[in-house]
């Protein structure tokens, strides 16, 4: 039978080469599930699930009746809760005949908040121009948990048997303490165990400004998020009879002596892979810097050029930086205590007691008190898959052309960076193909273009193909 099945499926590969037949037919059906793709975004949008307001196990339960109706048996499908919170999880069964673990793809159903008052449309409407779509997450990440729900409903629907199990994993506080995915890593491992992840959110397609696809983009790595605060003591007293030493002068000057300190420079092969690739793409200094800086890592000029570059200095290495002052209790009196928060994104490789320990080498002085705010959270690099990259390549290469896919290291913290520390090596991208300057998550008048639904279903359906068919001599 698996036999068959693998015949079957190869013929139905040269019939799409031969007459073009199925692809028609696929357009049909990508037309049918676009539709379907933006009335779920337009359901999505209109649920405001900003942290504290306790609308996401709503929307998960929504998604849920969506897959149910689909055709997935109930225990296929599962609703986490975590306080105001929850997750979904869905699994997509497979007929086992790859003998491998599942792909885990994970999204995002929580959103940054978003005041209506500041926007120019409402961010929790589905809105609409002749290019974009508007609305708060329809870029981060309700169009990505829309996107895996219609292929999951398109697959589904069309009969189709994975050979290895399918499980989508959407968390519900991405946006804020990230506790429902460490939840599900550490509670449900069975529900999301796998042998990757796909983090469908970030990454992905990058358009020039003429509007033409240039790179696309795969999250390997993230740095490691840590905080520390640096405390000066003193015994204060009045300030009509100052003292020569001073809680503000003590701290001023270890935040001078961290002002003139760069951590050393380090690559690895995501970040080297990542500068070779994007350099061609600029042309300006800035890629001549970086195609120097992947022949010869000691290169100080090309060095310079990027670490003025605020993005692409976190690429370099680990950084360190003070956010928030805090002191005094009075104007008339010597401070006691005045606080720096230190906030550092860490080179992987590094421990935060490491990164600690440097810098109070670097403040040199041992009065200062020292402490971690916070836990930060450390991840590996995840490492070179080859099968995720050929695929992204076969997936892209009928909609894009030959496209460079750049490794990219992500200097913030998302879902992937608890993946990856769960021991599950997760990869980063979306389907999403945007002009950087058109990119607003987070901010004001969030957009994606309209484009993106379509282009995006067509390269997940390839994609599954890719990854969960006996057709490629890799998913045997
Ligand atoms: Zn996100």
């Amino acid at each position: 039978m698996k036999n068959l099945c693998r015949v079957l499926v190869l013929c139905c590969a040269i019939v799409t080469t031969a007459t073009g037949h199925n692809t028609s037919d696929q357009n049909d059906a990508i037309a049918h599930y676009s539709d379907r793709a933006v009335e779920l975004l337009r359901d999505a949008i209109s649920r405001e699930t900003a942290q504290g307001r306790g609308l996401v196990p709503a929307y998960a339960e929504s998604l849920k009746q969506v897959f149910l109706e689909a055709g997935f048996s109930p225990e296929a499908l599962t609703i986490v809760p975590y306080g105001e919170t929850a997750s979904l999880v869905v699994r997509y069964e497979g007929d086992g005949s790859s003998s491998r673990k599942p792909i885990l793809f994970s999204s995002h159903m929580d959103v940054v908040p978003a005041d209506p008052e500041s926007w120019l449309r409402h961010p929790f409407e589905l809105q609409e121009d002749e290019t974009f779509f508007y609305g708060r997450g329809v870029l981060d990440n309700k169009f990505d948990v829309t996107l895996l729900t219609t292929l999951f409903v398109w697959l589904k629907e069309s009969g189709f048997v994975p050979n290895r199990d399918l499980i989508i994993a959407f968390t519900g506080d991405e946006e804020s303490f990230q506790e429902t995915v460490q939840q599900l890593a550490r509670d449900y491992r069975h529900f999301v165990d796998a042998e990757y992840a796909l983090v469908v959110d970030g990454g992905g397609g990058v358009l020039n400004d003429a509007n033409e696809a240039i790179q696309f983009q795969v999250g390997f790595a993230e740095k490691t998020y840590a905080t520390f605060s640096m405390t000066a003591k003193n015994p204060g007293g009045h300030s009509s009879m100052p003292r020569a030493d001073n809680a503000i002068y003590d701290l001023a000057r270890a935040i001078q002596r961290l002002e003139a300190y760069t951590f050393p420079v380090e690559t690895n092969e995501i970040t080297l892979t990542y500068f070779a690739r994007t350099a061609p793409l600029l042309d300006n200094e800035v890629g001549e810097a970086m195609a120097r800086l992947v022949a010869d890592q000691n290169d100080v000029e090309a060095i310079a050029t990027l670490r003025a570059q605020p993005q692409y200095v976190g690429t370099l290495g680990t950084t360190c930086i003070p956010t928030m002052l805090s002191g005094g209790h009075a104007e008339n009196a010597l401070p006691r205590a005045v606080t720096a928060v230190v906030n550092c994104r860490i080179f992987p490789g590094h421990t935060p007691a490491e990164i600690m320990r440097e810098l109070q080498r670097v403040t040199d002085n041992s009065d200062l008190e020292w402490r971690v705010v916070g836990v930060p959270v450390t991840s590996p690099a995840s490492s070179f898959n080859t099968e995720v990259m050929d695929a992204i390549a076969a997936s892209l290469g009928p909609i894009h052309g030959a496209l460079p896919i750049v490794p990219k290291m992500g200097s913030g913290t998302t879902d992937g960076a608890y993946w990856r520390a769960a021991g599950i090596p997760s990869y980063s991208f979306t389907g999403i193909f945007i002009n950087p300057k058109d990119s607003f998550a987070h901010g004001l008048n969030e957009r994606v273009p309209k484009t993106a639904v379509g282009e995006s279903l067509r390269f997940w359906r390839a994609m599954i193909d890719e990854l969960a068919t006996n057709r490629s001599g890799t998913a045997q």
